[in-house]
């Protein structure tokens, strides 16, 4: 793992009210699953109360998914704006008594700190996944065709097609109902 990738926020965790900001350009290599056109660039704020951290990130990058009417890939930017609260035990060595703040270790299926180190890649990913659209279409609208679509649905159908004849036989029964 490349240094850059390891945030240190020692310094803030053992100094809470102080901040610190992170300008951020990653390409997120290692990621097999996400598709990446320019790296995920922007900043990562954070700040301890002393028994909280808080970090916020202001990201933004742009991807290709498949469109999900027809496969086709797509290229969309992606907004990343990101809000998390991590508990923090320990007292903070500012405060004079001795002591040692420290991040508390989330039981995740990937860690995002490792001590008082904030994974950087592990983290943006998280937020990445989460703000990918949940339905991107090619041409942005559910009332425009995609240009890729076969076109069966629009051809009409001949008389005799088993479309029409279970159409009729629907219509017969609803007429026996009534
Ligand atoms: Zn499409």
């Amino acid at each position: 793992m490349k240094r850059e990738d390891f945030l240190d926020l020692n310094e803030i965790l053992q100094h809470p009210g102080k901040k610190a900001i992170f300008s951020v350009e990653t390409s997120l290599n290692q990621e097999a699953d996400l598709d990446l056109v320019t790296p995920v660039t922007g900043e990562i704020h954070a700040i301890s109360t002393g028994n909280i951290l808080l970090l916020a990130a202001d990201l933004k990058t742009r991807c290709v998914v498949e469109c999900s009417r027809c496969n086709e890939p797509m290229e969309v930017d992606i907004v990343i704006d990101m809000e998390d609260d991590f508990d923090v035990e320990g007292i903070p060595a500012s405060y004079g008594t001795g002591g040692y703040a420290r991040v508390v270790p989330e039981e995740e299926p990937e860690p995002i700190f490792q001590e008082n180190h904030l994974l950087r890649d592990a983290y943006i990913r998280q937020g990445v996944i989460v703000s990918l659209p949940v339905q991107p279409l090619c041409t942005g609208d559910w009332d425009i065709p995609c240009p890729n679509m076969p076109r069966t649905s629009s051809e009409p159908l001949e008389e005799g097609h088993p479309a029409f004849q279970s159409l009729k036989s629907v219509r017969n029964s609803e007429d026996d109902a009534s």
